[in-house]
């Protein structure tokens, strides 16, 4: 979900990666959307909502901060949120309006057929045009989200049915989206058609799950049914389960970034489980840019599967050389230079007793601008390393994602700006090593990078991007374009 201004990628602001859930068929739904929603609190930290129906009435409960500290399940606001159906939202922000309460998800309004919620993973490409079209004539936006344009599309169709107004609505968003909604006592699910973002189907006893990740069905004891298709919308109701297929069939372009970063380790995403996957990307690593070393030490705790899978390729003993902090948020949730710097800080330390006089490699996930590397390298070597080699479990990041992955405008890209020689230097290593982008195909079982259809969405690396983007976009995303 991202927000917008008149234009989406002229704002100054950061946008979010989100986390969704759902369920339909048991009086616990509040519960058990809250377990979920904890579940996948990697996904968004800044702020939770679950919005629940009755048969009768919606009731909604938003805050800021953490599912925990939102939704204990004794509290009162816990008890209110009643009925058999319910859906939640995990928002991940980084700067911007922030702690604006009417941005927090799921959505809900009195549309003319009833209550109507919604929550969203993802990012509109063509959100401001909506916007604008909508505001011209007359819609009033409660929120900066692109989400809301969904809301505004649906209470203004035509169409006769609840279902077919939501689909005249998605027909005409573009970009990458996973939704959740309830609406006449129905739970509906949606992928977008290149099934950029992940949507997952599980079963618990009688009642439904819909999920960005499998890690929330295992938390409420849901049996994982099947990841929802590209394009797929299901629809859940008193009878059962109803699939449709809305959109004109497009390639399949799952994100692989939720491979590499973003997802859970124990979820599998589209028959591929995340920390086997990052295992083998560390183990092509180790064979695309080896290390003369004594000990691989991953950056906790991104870094620590592939960094098993590089030392078990490698033969190189593995240890903790860092401790992370947990009490502290993602290293993103800073705006500024200086604080990310600190936070960096605050989150990391390095371990004398494993790394003294060791030659070092280093594995962390991905380098964005470069912070973290460089305050890592610098903490390591403090503590007595004889060298750091730092070695990198996705290519270099060269590309801002326009799907609903946070990653900052091109022009604070490192990889963007610099050569692997001067990162190099910047990042005060002994040597630096990206696995290669066929590296990566090779380490998710695929021969390569099919370069006419790719098999995955890897715009981040390749700058090859699935769906239109505004026009205008990809020149001024050199310059300032607003990205994620
Ligand atoms: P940087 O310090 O800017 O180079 O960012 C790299 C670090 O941020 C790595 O340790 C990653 O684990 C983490 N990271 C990469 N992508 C993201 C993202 N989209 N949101 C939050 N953290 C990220």
């Amino acid at each position: 979900m991202t927000r917008t201004t008149t234009n989406p990628f002229d704002d100054d602001h950061l946008h979010e990666e989100c986390a969704i859930f759902g369920i339909y068929g048991t009086n616990e739904a509040n519960i058990n959307t809250a377990l979920g929603l904890h579940a996948l609190q990697h996904r968004g930290q800044e702020a939770a909502g679950i919005v629940s129906f009755d048969g009768r009435h919606f009731h909604s409960h938003r805050g800021l901060g953490h599912v925990g500290e939102n939704f204990d399940a004794g509290s009162a606001e816990m008890q209110a949120l009643h009925g058999h159906v319910a859906i939640g939202h995990n928002r991940y922000s980084t700067s911007g309006k922030t702690n604006a309460l009417m941005e927090i998800q799921p959505f809900s309004s009195e549309l003319a057929f009833g209550g109507f919620a919604l929550a969203h993973n993802g990012n509109l490409t063509n959100a401001a045009r909506l916007r604008a079209s909508l505001v011209e004539t007359g819609s009033l936006f409660q929120s900066s989200s692109d989400t809301e344009i969904i809301v505004h599309l649906v209470a203004r169709s035509h169409q006769d049915t609840v279902i077919d107004r939501l689909i005249d609505a998605i027909k005409q968003i573009e970009g990458a989206f996973s939704l959740v909604c309830i609406a006449k006592d129905m739970l509906i699910g949606v992928r977008d058609p290149h099934g950029v973002r992940p949507l997952v189907l599980g079963k618990q006893g009688n009642a439904f799950v819909l999920a960005s990740e499998t890690c929330a069905l295992d938390i409420v004891g849901a049996s994982f049914v099947r990841d929802l298709d590209p394009g797929e919308m299901v629809i859940i109701d008193k009878n059962g389960i109803n699939s449709r297929k809305p959109f004109q069939p497009q390639s399949h372009r799952f994100c692989i970034f939720e491979y590499i970063y973003f997802a859970r380790p124990d979820s599998i995403l589209e028959g591929r489980g995340v920390y086997h996957a990052r295992k083998s990307i560390g183990a092509e690593l180790a064979k695309e840019a080896p290390a003369d070393a004594d000990l691989v030490v991953p950056v906790p705790d991104s870094g620590v599967p592939a960094a098993l899978g590089f030392a078990e390729a490698s033969k190189i003993p593995f240890d903790l050389g860092i401790i992370r902090n947990h009490y502290i948020g993602r290293t993103f949730i800073q705006p500024t230079q200086k604080g990310r710097t600190d936070s960096v800080k605050m989150k990391h330390n390095a371990n004398p007793a494993t790394v003294a006089g060791k030659r070092v490699v280093l594995v962390d996930d991905s380098i964005v601008r470069g912070t973290t590397s460089r305050k890592i390298v610098s903490m390591i070597r403090a503590a007595g390393a004889a060298e750091v080699h730092m070695r990198i479990a996705s290519p270099p990041t060269t590309n801002p994602c326009f799907y609903g992955v946070d990653t900052p405008d091109k022009d604070q890209l490192i990889a963007a700006q610099k050569t692997i020689a001067e990162i190099t230097t910047d990042i005060g290593a002994d040597s630096l090593g990206f696995i290669s982008i066929d590296g990566l195909y090779r380490a998710m079982g695929e021969t390569a990078r099919n370069g006419d259809n790719p098999q995955f969405c890897d715009a981040c690396f390749t700058g090859d991007y699935p769906i239109k983007l505004a026009s205008g976009l990809s020149s001024k995303r050199v310059s300032h374009g607003n990205s994620r």
